[in-house]
């Protein structure tokens, strides 16, 4: 169900691997985190910790997909 960095899975497409992407801004000393789906180009917010994007990105896919024999039964 979840994704090694605890991401679940991506809501849109369903592919597994999320990855986790740091982006700096130079005004802000702190980085920022995007979930990002390589399969559909999908992409999260920027959230200052990966504690807020796991959290926000699990709530997403959660609320998206109503289960895994679902998503296996729309995959063909
Ligand atoms: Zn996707």
């Amino acid at each position: 169900m979840d994704n090694q960095n605890g991401l679940k899975y991506c809501p849109f497409c369903g592919w597994k691997y999320v990855n986790i992407h740091t982006r700096t801004h130079e005004s802000y000393v702190t980085n920022f985190y995007i979930a990002y789906c390589s399969n559909c180009g999908a992409m999260s917010a920027e959230y200052p910790s990966k504690e807020k994007l796991i959290a926000a990105w699990n709530k997403r896919a959660t609320d998206n997909l109503t289960s895994d024999e679902r998503k296996k039964s729309e995959v063909v």
